[in-house]
């Protein structure tokens, strides 16, 4: 990192915050959860009451959206506030990478730990497993987690796939160390917790940033005993309530502390729905598609967000937003500048405080897939551009000795509604070809702005 990018900026102390200074800044990141998966989206039948809780406490975003469809590239953007082949993830990390998130890139940790908060990272990282990607090198003072998905084992029993024969034992990390393989996955949410409940107990006293990427509901699906069938519709559903437990430990040790009205809490997911693994996955329905694809199923997701005192209670706000926007946002906050790195995020501190004449930051959301810009969001319409993605439609799914088979699909050029046509059905280009026209314009100058090297 180079400290001398990063300072502190009085003007932004002064002029941005009204409540006291340096809140404690806690993410929450669920691995594949889908749009539709929690109660607070959809018709699930499923009560989730700590997420219910953060929901009526805070904020809850309807059109948020991931950078990329997929883990690693998602949450380099959401950690750099940038679209992900701008800091060289444009996909997926295997456990043969030998790449991760460069050094070179500042990351929020990075940002707060430079303004002296404690870091710390529990969960999976998926940005690099080497030791020059870890955690402790893009700003983490403490991890402990598993580095990349915990699919990605030769395990026949966790991926039945042929090609993971070739994995390694799936490795548990604590800092750079490797303190076990092949964990007892039915334990990690639990343990993740425990570490991030301790690491608020003892950093109670000073801003702290914390950092819970859990493994789950990624498939395959795991749950301790205390949650086996709590739900009693399926383990899906008992992931889910795991995960809810989860939250409300932390909501809880936040309010013991004393900090919970100086404490910002974040839960999204990193994407959507693992449809092609076929039954067990999430659902985001009516949207289409799911993981893997720029259609809203694969980058629209759950967003809560939390601040007792600072974002009104039991909100809601239908402004397009992205998880680019945490570590903008995040500076502003904390009164941080940012030099010499240009953000495609923005700042939502007006979305979130609820000012009603805030808007969306965004005239047009671009949605990747490796180095090619795929779709545009602006305002209700969105555009793609003709292009081939993995499909659910006409797929063999899974069977046990290939689980991940899928058909190949494509879209040729589309413009949908997504106000009066959220489900991507209903390609409406033919109608609006002025609109059309336009953002095809767009897509083809942010195909060479977001260019690797710029
Ligand atoms: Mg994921």
């Amino acid at each position: 990192m180079n400290a001398r990018l990063i300072l502190p900026s009085l003007m932004l102390i002064t002029g941005a915050c009204t409540q006291a200074p340096e809140p404690n800044i806690v993410i929450l990141l669920a691995d594949d959860l889908a749009y539709s998966d929690l109660a607070l989206y959809a018709d699930t039948g499923l009560t989730t009451p700590n997420l219910e809780r953060m929901a009526r406490g805070g904020m809850r975003f309807t059109d948020f959206y991931v950078a990329a469809a997929s883990c690693s590239p998602s949450r380099a953007a959401l950690l750099t506030g940038r679209y992900p082949q701008r800091v060289d993830v444009p996909g997926v990390l295997m456990p043969q990478s030998r790449k991760g998130l460069p050094s070179e890139t500042i990351t929020l940790a990075e940002m707060l730990q430079s303004a002296g908060y404690a870091t710390a990272c529990y969960g999976k990282w998926h940005l690099g497993h080497l030791e020059p990607h870890l955690p402790h090198k893009h700003g983490f003072d403490d991890y402990f987690g598993i580095p990349y998905s915990n699919d990605m084992t030769p395990d026949s029993t966790k991926n039945p796939n042929p090609y993971a024969r070739r994995h390694p034992p799936l490795p548990l990390v604590e800092g750079i160390t490797t303190v076990e393989t092949e964990p007892d996955q039915r334990y990690l949410t639990m343990r993740y917790t425990e570490r991030a409940v301790a690491f608020i107990e003892q950093n109670a006293d000073r801003p702290f940033f914390l950092y819970l990427p859990y493994a789950a509901p990624h498939m395959p699906l795991f749950v301790s005993e205390a949650f086996d069938g709590a739900s009693g519709r399926g383990l899906y559903s008992d992931v889910l309530l795991e995960i809810d437990w989860s939250v409300g430990q932390i909501l809880d040790a936040l309010e013991r502390q004393g900090i919970a009205q100086s404490t910002l809490v974040f839960f999204t997911s990193d994407n959507g729905p693992w449809l092609v693994k076929g039954a067990g996955s999430g659902s985001a329905r009516p949207l289409r598609e799911g993981k893997g694809t720029t259609f809203e199923g694969g980058q629209r997701v759950p967003f809560l967000a939390y601040w007792p005192g600072m974002i009104p209670a039991n909100s809601t706000n239908s402004a397009m937003a992205t998880a680019m926007d945490f570590m903008p946002t995040i500076a502003r906050l904390v009164g941080i500048a940012v030099d010499g790195w240009p953000f495609d995020g923005h700042d939502i501190t007006a979305l979130l405080r609820g000012d009603p004449h805030a808007t969306t930051p965004y005239e047009a959301l671009f949605f990747v897939q490796g180095q090619r810009v795929q779709a545009v969001r602006a305002g209700p319409w969105k555009l793609h551009a003709p292009h081939r993605y993995r499909s659910i439609h006409g797929a063999t799914l899974s069977t046990p000795s290939h689980p991940g088979a899928y058909a190949q699909d494509s879209i040729g050029l589309a413009l949908f509604d997504l106000h009066a046509d959220a489900g991507e059905r209903n390609n409406v280009a033919g109608a609006y070809p002025e609109v059309a026209a336009r953002l095809i314009a767009r897509i083809d100058s942010a195909q060479a702005y977001l260019a690797p090297g710029r």
